[in-house]
């Protein structure tokens, strides 16, 4: 049933092997041709589903050359699958060119749905997830993070990082410094795997844990942010902000934001828009 002349994109998990689905298998097991970004790295893999299908090796080094290869391959009537180390192909991963250069000569591309970090880490968050933006890694040096950070700032989606452990404390340190101390930032660390952690805080807050903990600077890293809220940048604090939301599970948002304004010297006015924008 999937032997379609195509190049098929598919998901492999991101830690618990379970995740792989079972077409994926299939596909993997019928095309002729499996492009792999680490043919030893995905070799384990494959062995471990018993697929042995042929491999080649597909990185960012010699993407643009092996793309043309493939187009040959398709043009002969075989079928490939393009897999990556982890998760789903072309997400912070190699194949954007091949998928260009496949679809441009006129062949099918295929998408099986399947584990991705970004959207794992995102579902269970607690962070707005109606709209978000998804931005890769943030740069390794100081100066471009801070520029990527300031063209952020007020953004009002949540946004998505996906981090290195060795980088996590320096790229919170410019959270803080940008998005500002009281953004709220959720860590997801070892997603499906044993150490799975979800951190969340205040910018400041999960800095601190993360610096106080080399724990918590291992391992596979998601890092989002809630995205940017006016009324509270000006002048909410997260302790009115913890006030409003006991008061409202017990009063109308009106009378919990007046309660709450009065209890920490806010404007009444600032605290209800708040309710309203997050759906107290
Ligand atoms: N293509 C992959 C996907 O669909 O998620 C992402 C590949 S990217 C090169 C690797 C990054 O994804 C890691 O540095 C980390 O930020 C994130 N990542 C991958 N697996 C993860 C996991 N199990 N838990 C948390 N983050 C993970």
């Amino acid at each position: 049933m999937e032997h379609t002349t195509a190049l098929y994109i598919v998901p492999t998990p991101i830690g618990n092997l379970d995740d792989i689905s079972t077409r994926a298998i299939e596909v993997l097991n019928q095309v002729n041709l499996i492009a792999c970004e680490d043919t030893r790295h995905s070799g384990k893999l494959l062995s471990h589903f018993g697929v042995e299908t042929r491999k080649t090796a597909l990185h960012d080094h010699n993407e643009r050359d092996r793309a043309q290869w493939i187009v040959s391959q398709l043009e002969q009537g075989l079928s490939v699958a393009l897999i990556s180390d982890a998760g789903t192909p072309l997400i912070s991963d190699p194949g954007y060119h091949l998928v260009n250069h496949v679809r441009q000569a006129g062949h099918r591309v295929i998408p099986l749905p399947g584990a991705c970090a970004a959207i794992t880490a995102l579902s269970a968050s607690g962070l707005p997830s109606d709209r978000f933006s998804f931005e890769g890694f943030l740069p390794a040096k100081e100066k471009g993070r801070i520029d990527k950070l300031t063209e952020l700032v007020e953004d009002p989606r949540t946004l998505i990082f996906y981090e290195s452990p060795h980088r996590i404390v320096h790229s919170l340190t410019s959270i803080v410094t940008v998005l500002g101390e009281q953004r709220q930032v959720v860590m997801a660390r070892e997603l499906t795997k044993t150490f799975e952690t979800f951190l969340s805080g205040t910018a400041t807050e999960v800095l601190k844990t993360v610096q106080d903990d080399p724990n918590q600077q291992r391992g596979e890293i998601v890092l989002m942010c809630h995205g940017y809220r006016a009324e509270q940048a000006s002048e909410i604090s997260p302790e009115a902000i913890k006030t409003l939301t006991i008061l409202v599970q017990e009063l109308p948002l009106k009378k919990a934001a007046a309660l709450a304004a009065q209890i920490h010297g806010l404007k009444k006015n600032a605290l209800y828009k708040y309710g309203l924008a997050e759906g107290l």
